[in-house]
């Protein structure tokens, strides 16, 4: 008996990759709100507990600040600051929870990540 050819090709192709459940975000923001409700923990600590890329995190971010301000607690931003010169980034750069790769001030590259916690 012929094989239908989707068949053939998902034979082919082999097992596919396993598909990465919805939930699994989900818990990842949740243990995200866990860690920072113990203490506060700048970017990069978070990066490396939760083995998130700069972008899954910053985007996490992003959805813990929005989904706090339903529960009454808030997320604060430390902002990160140029080790070099003082600069701190607080107003537009701060839109993006993830370190900024140059002072815009004294063109350093030495920034000290951004620190989160949570209050409330
Ligand atoms: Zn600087």
């Amino acid at each position: 008996m012929a094989r239908h050819w989707y068949e053939e090709q998902a034979r082919r192709r082999g097992p596919r990759p396993p598909r990465v459940p919805a939930e699994a975000s989900i818990s990842r923001r949740q243990q995200l709100v866990a860690l920072l409700e113990l203490r506060a923990m700048d970017f990069d600590e978070l990066r490396e507990a939760l083995r998130m890329s700069v972008r899954g995190l910053d985007e996490a971010l992003g959805h813990v600040e929005k989904s706090l301000k339903h529960t009454g607690q808030e997320l604060v931003v430390d902002p990160a600051v140029c080790s070099t010169c003082g600069f701190v980034f607080t107003g537009r750069e701060q839109r993006h929870f993830h370190p900024p790769g140059r002072c815009p001030r004294c063109r350093g590259e030495r920034i000290e990540a951004p620190r989160f916690s949570i209050r409330g």
